[in-house]
C-alpha cells in the first residue's frame, strides 16, 4: 500500500508545538560542554586498536608539499598533484594507515550513507567498481589504500603522527612542521585536511571512570573483546554478555543490528530518536556499471546529485536516495504554488509541508516495524528532517523486535550516570558487562582546537588570531597571511555536506591548478590578497547562512547543542546561490587562468 495514501492530514501548528516541546525537554545549559574528549581525557580508551605503532627515526628533510590528514582530502589532493608532476608529497596522518574517518570507524555495520557512485572519489581514475549502492566501510578503507598505492602516496607518508606545530618561515619561504614523533621538516606548500569529525567525544557522565567492565567508543571498536570483525563476522564473544550502547545517532543506527544479533542482551540508551528512513541497498550490477562508466561519468553524477538536492534543476535523478527524495519533494511543493503566490513566506511554508509529510512517513515507519507499540512510539523522531543527521537503515528498527533487546528511552534527559556495575537511566541501574559509547565527535569547537595545532603565518600571526570570531577565506581554500597554504573543507565554498568528497575533489583540482601555475612562474609564494579574502567573506555573509539545526530544532551538533552559532552562521556557509553556483564560479575561475584574488611572489 502506498504509505502516502494512508497519511493523516498534517496540522502545521500542532506539529510545531510538539516539535518545540520535544526540543525544550532536551535543552541544557552546558551545551557542548556536556561532552569530554576521548583523546586528551581518556588516553587508555583512545589508543589505536587496529595497527601497532612502528618505531621510526624522526624526519628532518624538505618536501614540496606536505598534507596534514590522510583521509579522502590528503589522498585526492595527492593523486591530483602527483599526476601534475609534483612528486615529493608527504601525508602526515594520526592513524596507522590512510582512510581518516574510514580508518577509525570499523564498528560492525559501518557503511556509507551516501551512494558509492558519488561518495567514493576517483572511481574513474582507479577503475574501481563499487560492489554496492551504499558501500560498507572495509571496501571504502581498501579504496583509500588503493588510491595511496596507485599514486605512490605511501612512499613519504608518516603514520601514527600528529602535527604539533606549523609555522611559516618568512626568510626561507617554507613551512616548518613539527610532530609528536620528533619530526622537524619543511615544505614549500601545505594542505590542511583534518576533517570535521575526527575528535571522538564521550558524554561527561558522573562515574564514567569507575565502571569496572569493558567500555569503548565506536571509533575504537575492540574486536579482541567482542569477537567478529569489521566485515560483519559474528561477535561470538558477546554471546554471554550484557551490552549497553549509549547514543542513537547515525553510528548507533548501523551497529545496533549487529549487537542485537550477537549479544546475550542489549540495552539501547536513547536521548533523542534518529529519523530512520529505508535504506534499499543493492549490489551494483557490472553490466549496468559498464554501461554507465563512460569517460567523465563521475563528474556528471556528482553534478546530477547536487542538481537534485535542490541546488539546481537536474532533469533526471540518477542517484535516487533519501537526500534527493527530500530535495524533489520540496521542489514539487514549491512548483505547485501558483506563480503569483510565490514569495519567501509561501516557499518556506511549502518546504515545511514537504518536510512534515516526509517526517510523518518516517514516524509511521517506526510504528509499523516495531512490534512493541510503546517502543514504536518512543522511536519516533519529532523534529524537522535536517535538524539532525537523517539516517537510513533496513535493520535498525527491526532490531528492537529481537529477543534480548531493550530500548531504554530517557525522554530527552539522557543517561544519568555510570556506576562500577553499569548504566543508570530514569533512576534505574542496568548492570552490564560492556558499554559502547556511540556518542559522536566534537564539532562546535574552533577548527584550531580540533586540529591540535594553530598554524602561524606571516608575522607570527596564528590562524585563530587572524580569524577571531569568524572564519575568513577566499573560496574556502586560501587564507590571507598564510602563503602556500590550502584548507580542504566545504565551508565558504560549496558547503555541500550531503556529499563531502565532491567538495574535496573540486578543491584538489583548484590546488593543482594553483600549484602548477606557481611552479610554472617560478614563484616562491602564492597567497590570497586581503581585498579578495574580504570580498569573498562579504559575499558568503550576504547569503542566508547555513540554517541547519536552527533555533526550532532539537539540540545536536548541527546547532551547537541548542545554543546556536549566533552571527557565525552567516560565515559558516557556502556560496549564497548554492553549491552548483560555487562549482560554476570556481570552474570559470580556474579556466580563466587569471587566478584572480591570488598574488604570486
Ligand atoms: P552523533 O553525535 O550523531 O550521536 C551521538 C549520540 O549520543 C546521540 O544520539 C546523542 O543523543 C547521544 N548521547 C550523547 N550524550 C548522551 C547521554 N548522556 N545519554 C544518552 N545519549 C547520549 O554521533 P554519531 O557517531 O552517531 O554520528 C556522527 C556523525 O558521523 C553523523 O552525524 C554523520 O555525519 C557521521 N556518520 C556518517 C555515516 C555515513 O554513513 N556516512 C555513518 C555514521 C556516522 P542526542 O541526539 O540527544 O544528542
Amino acid at each position: 500500500m502506498n504509505a502516502a495514501a494512508t497519511m493523516p492530514a498534517i496540522d502545521r501548528e500542532a506539529l510545531r508545538r510538539k516539535y518545540a516541546e520535544e526540543r525544550d525537554k532536551r535543552l541544557r545549559a552546558d551545551g557542548s560542554a556536556q561532552y569530554r574528549r576521548l583523546e586528551s581525557e581518556f588516553a587508555d580508551l583512545a589508543t589505536d586498536p587496529y595497527t601497532p605503532v612502528t618505531p621510526r627515526d624522526p624526519v628532518t628533510d624538505h618536501v614540496t608539499f606536505a598534507f596534514i590528514g590522510g583521509g579522502f582530502a590528503g589522498l585526492v589532493v595527492g593523486a591530483r598533484l602527483k599526476a601534475a608532476g609534483i612528486d615529493d608529497y608527504r601525508i602526515v596522518e594520526k592513524g596507522g594507515d590512510f582512510g581518516g574517518t574510514w580508518y577509525w570507524n570499523r564498528y560492525p555495520g559501518a557503511q556509507c550513507d551516501t551512494a558509492s557512485m558519488i561518495y567514493m572519489p576517483l572511481l574513474e581514475e582507479t577503475g574501481h567498481m563499487p560492489s554496492e549502492k551504499y558501500a560498507h566501510a572495509p571496501e571504502i578503507r581498501e579504496h583509500c589504500s588503493r588510491i595511496g598505492r596507485q599514486f605512490g602516496l605511501y612512499e613519504k607518508a608518516l603514520f601514527h603522527t600528529q602535527v604539533t606545530a606549523l609555522e611559516w618561515d618568512e626568510g626561507a619561504n617554507v613551512w616548518r612542521i613539527e610532530t609528536d614523533r620528533g619530526d622537524s621538516f619543511t615544505a614549500k606548500y601545505v594542505g590542511l585536511g583534518t576533517g570535521p569529525l575526527h575528535v571522538a567525544k564521550l558524554p561527561g557522565l558522573p562515574g564514567i571512570e569507575t565502571f569496572k567492565g569493558k567500555s569503548f567508543h565506536t571509533s575504537r571498536w575492540d574486536y579482541a573483546y567482542t569477537g567478529g570483525d569489521p566485515e560483519g563476522a559474528p561477535m561470538d564473544r558477546l554471546a554471554d554478555k550484557r551490552v549497553a550502547i549509549i547514543g542513537t545517532g547515525a553510528t548507533a543506527v548501523q551497529c545496533v543490528p549487529h549487537l542485537a544479533r550477537d549479544a546475550k542482551e542489549l540495552f539501547v540508551f536513547q536521548r533523542t530518536p534518529s529519523s530512520v528512513d529505508e535504506r534499499n541497498n543493492i549490489p551494483i550490477d557490472p553490466e549496468w556499471f559498464a554501461d554507465v562508466a563512460k569517460p567523465g561519468w563521475q563528474k556528471a553524477w556528482l553534478e546530477n546529485f547536487v542538481g537534485n538536492l535542490g541546488g539546481g534543476f537536474a532533469s533526471e535523478d540518477w542517484v535516487q536516495d533519501g537526500w534527493t527524495d527530500l530535495g524533489k519533494r520540496i521542489r514539487k511543493e514549491i512548483l505547485a504554488l501558483p506563480m503569483d503566490q510565490r514569495n519567501p513566506k509561501t516557499v518556506l511554508a511549502a518546504y515545511e509541508d514537504a518536510d512534515h509529510a516526509k517526517m510523518e512517513e518516517i514516524r509511521q515507519r517506526a510504528e509499523r516495524i516495531v512490534e512493541d507499540p510503546e517502543a514504536g512510539q518512543k522511536l519516533k523522531a519529532w523534529y524537522r528532517q535536517l535538524c539532525k543527521r537523517p539516517c537510513f537503515h533496513d535493520e535498525y528498527l527491526q532490531a528492537f523486535n529481537e529477543p534480548g533487546v531493550t530500548l531504554v528511552d530517557t525522554d530527552g534527559k539522557g543517561v544519568e550516570r555510570i556506576t562500577e556495575r553499569g548504566v543508570v537511566a530514569n533512576g534505574v541501574e542496568y548492570p552490564v558487562d560492556c558499554i559502547v559509547y556511540a556518542s559522536g565527535f566534537e564539532v562546535g569547537s574552533a577548527y584550531t582546537e580540533r586540529a591540535g595545532f594553530d598554524a602561524r603565518g606571516r608575522g607570527g600571526v596564528t590562524l585563530s588570531e587572524h580569524w577571531g570570531d569568524t572564519m575568513r577565506t577566499l573560496h574556502g581554500l586560501h587564507i590571507h597571511g598564510f602563503p602556500n597554504l590550502f584548507m580542504v573543507q566545504p565551508t565558504q565554498a560549496a558547503n555541500l555536506i550531503a556529499n563531502v568528497p565532491h567538495n574535496i575533489v573540486d578543491h584538489a583540482d583548484t590546488i593543482t591548478a594553483v600549484v602548477s601555475e606557481a611552479e610554472a612562474r617560478g614563484a616562491a609564494t602564492v597567497e590570497t590578497t586581503a581585498e579578495a579574502e574580504s570580498a569573498w567573506v562579504d559575499l558568503i555573509a550576504s547569503g542566508p547562512g547555513m540554517n541547519l539545526g536552527g533555533d526550532a530544532c532539537t539540540p545536536g551538533y548541527y546547532n551547537n547543542e541548542g545554543q546556536g552559532f549566533a552571527d557565525r552562521t552567516r560565515f559558516f556557509a557556502g556560496h549564497p546561490m548554492g553549491a552548483l553556483a560555487y562549482f560554476a564560479h570556481i570552474d570559470a575561475w580556474r579556466k580563466s587562468g587569471e587566478f584572480k584574488g591570488l598574488a604570486f611572489g
